[in-house]
């Protein structure tokens, strides 16, 4: 069991993703920019990000380079559509570690983060 941080302007997405986390028993805390992911990241230390990356008052593009300089050993994977690859590109460079493209399978997604806590 892991402590995930879901981020998300999209308050349906995030209420499937913490879902889908629950039912496969990890703890889920939630933010819906990047100013309340930074601050969620450091109030609850969560192992794993997923993080959107277009959103109002801060992309994830910019909290994810927040969030990596603050925590060089931050597990973050970035949550895309269709036509964001230079920003995935950048997220990747700036320290996150996996990228999932919206709309993704169940499977993928806790995949994704279980390869990251093995
Ligand atoms: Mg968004």
């Amino acid at each position: 069991m892991a402590k995930i941080l879901v981020v998300d302007d999209a308050e349906f997405l995030r209420v499937r993703i913490t879902k889908m986390l629950t039912s496969d028993g990890h703890n889920v805390v939630e933010a819906d920019n990047g100013v309340n992911a930074i601050s969620q990241y450091t109030s609850e230390t969560p192992d794993v990000v997923l993080m959107d990356i277009t959103m109002p008052e801060m992309d994830g593009l910019t909290a994810v380079k927040e969030i990596c300089t603050k925590d060089p050993q931050a597990q973050i994977i970035m949550l895309t559509a269709l036509g964001q690859e230079s920003i995935v590109l950048d997220a990747i460079k700036s320290g996150a570690k996996d990228f999932i493209v919206k709309p993704f399978e169940p499977d993928r997604v806790l995949g994704a983060i279980n390869k990251l806590l093995n």
